[in-house]
């Protein structure tokens, strides 16, 4: 079976994976989002930290830079004593001088850096080491050197130091406890500033640097004194940025923010606050997992709604594109398809089988729609039998279905489908108890790349075919080709044609010939047989045989025929008023025409409309009548017989009629069809059929016409078998109404 068109999935696979693409991203958007709000919140807090204790750690650092210079004083002041003593130190001496001078600390250094004396006794026989800032000192030029606040390497408290160099290479190391002097300025301890900053925040680690980059207050007393050193920072702090970044440390992440402190416009340091992230990161691993949650119900929701909207456009794709009654593909499906196939460039063959139910509207008329839709399901369900990988069926219209059919070898093969197809409907269909033998057709049309651009023409085509089947009985199915389609516009040309004959009882383009038949015994005419013409100037002559079949399926014979016998009863109305009055006129009679109940009424009419003989009269029909309703027709004819007018049997002999039925048939003549005459001068047998015809309708006392008599021998054959009168080219071919007048009187 074909790939059947379903509801593509990807129109929603693929907005469904772009939504799924967006979400994540959003969510990813949240998430960063969330973390940068929050780190700029944590910069803004710092900055608005650093601002609102600007004030405060300018005064502690001014406050601090005053200590600094008084304690540096002190150490020079409490140096030079010291230095005035050299040669005569020891631990005695220094203890005295430290109370006397009020510093804490009074310790010698000799050359080597040994620390021989002190006030401290514990810290004597300590030695400076390379790095150590006495050791510095010790290799320096300088005389003397005040250092900043630093702890010292032994007590580990925090000292003020300064150094003086004395004889010897030794020196004097004087000290001073740094905390002291800030428990005396406890207003400006920036230390204490510090701890306040630290209250209520998250922070870890708060310290301030100031413009040398010298620790000089930090929540972390150990890193008092001490340098600052990151080379990444120091470059963002000279150029007096805001710097901040987020690193490890001990397995937890932090937040580090440097922020220039600023006191009336001049730039007194650096804060640098560093905050535990863990708090933060679960703060935005919060954040984050409530909007993840939040877009996971918004995603559901529009999943929702796109699964709801598919689930209903499935069911409008399948009211769409399928038959509710017989389940079978549609109309609009087939257009879709048939418009594809036409798009697509490849060679396999491929075909559509219009199959047809010919009088279904009738079933319709006669038992009612619901039975109808009854039919139709049993119809489709017997043409589904046929559907295969290579054959989809759809129901087109009303009673029209189509079979697709693709990847054949030859024609044959959709004839045999076809067969199959009208095969399946030699058994009748039973709905509801009530046996229907369907009358099925199939137009096949090739798709041909070449003549069929759009799906309209393949419409049209298989419309013409079906007609083409329809218009000959005995076809079931047919291709499709040029020559129906030209056939078809010609019948609808030649239609239009006979409606505007009708409407203007035009005698240009319809008139009558007639042909006379002639007594064998008198020689003499006795009748004339009325034959329509057709000319149309455009056109030219059409043949009887094709308008008047044209007529009949039209449904024009009946007007038609009513303008033949008028022009006929004119021509009988011109013999008389000639005065010719024993030479009868026959016209030509369908079957149609008898079939209807007014067709007595009608003729009546017409006859006494003309004012004519009725006795002078022939109606001639042929024998194919009587097969639909023998009793009504034959009724007829009887009526017809007591209005005195003539009732001929035309083309005797093609037809079924036997002569025990011809006994009860109210005919009055008999026509013996062309091909018994022109067998008589070929056929051996032929000819003593012919002759027996003759004796037996004369025994049931009916007259014999032999009708296409053309030659000399025939004539003489009929008149010896006793045949009363011949028509043919022999005698005269059709005349004209002028013609036939003159020859009336030549002869008669
Ligand atoms: P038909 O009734 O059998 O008419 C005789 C046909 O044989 C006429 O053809 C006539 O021209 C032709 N014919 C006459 N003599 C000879 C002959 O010696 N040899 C040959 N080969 N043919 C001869 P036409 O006029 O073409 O009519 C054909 C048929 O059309 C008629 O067959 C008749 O069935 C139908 N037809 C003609 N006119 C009318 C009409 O007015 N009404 C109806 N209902 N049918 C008509
Ligand atoms: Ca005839
Ligand atoms: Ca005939």
């Amino acid at each position: 079976m074909e790939k059947m068109k379903k509801l593509d999935i990807k129109i929603f696979i693929i907005p469904l994976l772009l939504i799924t693409i967006i979400f994540i991203a959003t969510g990813r958007m949240v998430f960063d989002s969330v973390r940068e709000h929050y780190y700029h919140y944590l910069n803004q807090e710092s900055v608005k930290l650093a601002q609102g204790y600007s004030h405060s750690l300018a005064k502690a650092s001014e406050a601090r830079e005053v200590v600094n210079q008084l304690l540096e004083e002190r150490l020079i002041v409490a140096g030079d004593a010291v230095v005035l003593y050299d040669g005569q130190y020891n631990n005695e001496l220094f203890a005295r001088l430290a109370n006397i001078l009020k510093v804490d600390e009074i310790d010698y250094y000799e050359a080597g850096g040994k620390l021989i004396y002190s006030n401290l006794e514990e810290l004597i026989g300590w030695e400076a080491y390379e790095g150590h800032p006495v050791y510095d000192f010790m290799k320096s030029n300088e005389l003397s050197r005040i250092d900043h606040i630093r702890r010292d390497s032994i007590t580990g408290n925090y000292y003020k130091y300064g150094y003086f160099k004395v004889s010897n290479g030794g020196l004097v190391q004087i000290g001073v406890r740094a905390d002291k002097v800030y428990s005396f300025l406890d207003r400006f301890n920036i230390q204490q500033l510090l701890d306040e900053m630290k209250v209520g925040e998250e922070i870890s680690l708060i310290y301030f640097m100031d413009n040398d980059f010298n620790i000089i207050g930090s929540s972390d007393t150990h890193m008092i004194g001490e340098k600052f050193k990151n080379e990444k920072v120091i470059p963002a702090i000279l150029n007096n940025e805001v710097y901040s970044f987020v690193t490890e440390q001990n397995g937890k992440m932090i937040y580090e923010i440097f922020q220039p402190v600023y006191f009336e416009g001049k730039k007194i340091g650096t804060i640098a606050i560093v905050k535990s992230l863990n708090n933060a990161e679960t703060i935005i691993k919060q954040l984050s997992v409530l909007g993840v949650v939040i877009l996971t119900v918004i995603y559901c929701l529009v999943l929702f709604i796109m699964f709801s909207i598919y689930k209903v456009s499935g069911r409008l794709f399948h009211l769409a594109y399928y038959d509710s009654l017989t389940g079978l593909l549609n109309k609009h499906y087939l257009r879709e398809l048939i418009n594809e196939e036409l798009k697509k460039k490849e060679d396999s063959k491929k075909a559509f089988l219009f199959i047809n139910c010919r009088h279904f509207k009738l079933i319709n008329l006669v038992y009612g729609y619901d039975y109808g839709d009854e039919i139709l399901k049993a119809l489709g369900e017997r043409l589904k039998t046929v559907q295969d990988n290579n054959r989809i069926l759809f129901r087109y219209s009303a009673d029209r279905f189509v079979l697709f059919v693709k990847n054949y070898k030859k024609p044959e093969e959709l004839i045999s489908i076809s067969k199959e197809i009208t095969g399946l409907f030699n058994n009748s269909l039973v709905v509801q108890d009530i046996e229907q033998l369907l009358d099925i057709q199939v137009a096949m049309v090739e798709m041909d790349r070449y003549r069929y651009k759009d799906i309209d023409r393949v419409l049209k085509d298989a419309s013409i075919t079906l007609s083409y089947i329809k218009s000959n009985d005995s076809k079931k199915y047919a291709f499709f080709n040029e020559a129906m389609e030209k056939k078809l516009q010609r019948e609808d040309l030649i239609e239009k044609e006979i409606r505007s004959i009708i409407l203007n009882e035009d005698d240009k383009k319809m008139y009558l010939e007639f042909q006379p038949q002639f007594d064998l015994r008198s020689n003499k005419i006795v009748a004339f047989e009325a034959l329509a013409r057709m000319n149309i100037p455009t056109f030219g002559f059409v043949s009887s045989l094709e308008f008047i079949n044209l007529a009949e399926r039209k449904q024009l014979i009946v007007p038609l025929s009513n303008l033949i016998l008028k022009k006929a009863c004119d021509f009988l109305k011109d013999l008389t008023d000639k005065g010719i009055d024993s030479v009868k006129v026959a016209v030509n009679i369908s079957g149609i025409q008898l079939l209807r109940d007014d067709f007595i009424s009608n003729i009546m009419e017409i006859i006494k409309e003309r004012g004519i003989d009725p006795s002078r009269l022939e109606l001639e029909i042929t024998e194919s009548v009587f097969f639909d309703s023998y009793e009504v027709i034959n009724e007829r004819l009887k009526r017809l017989k007591e209005n005195k007018i003539g009732i001929v049997l035309d083309d005797f002999g093609t037809g079924y009629s036997s002569f025990s039925r011809l006994r009860e048939l109210h005919v009055d003549c008999l026509k013996i069809d062309k091909n018994f005459v022109v067998g008589i001068s070929q056929k051996e047998e032929d000819e003593i059929i012919t002759g027996d015809i003759i004796s037996m309708a004369h025994k049931l006392g009916l007259l014999v016409v032999a009708e296409g008599v053309e030659q000399e021998e025939q004539k003489t054959y009929l008149m010896k078998h006793g045949c009363d009168i011949i028509q043919g080219y022999y005698y005269s071919k059709p005349l004209s109404k002028e013609e036939a007048i003159k020859l009336v009187f030549s002869k008669n």
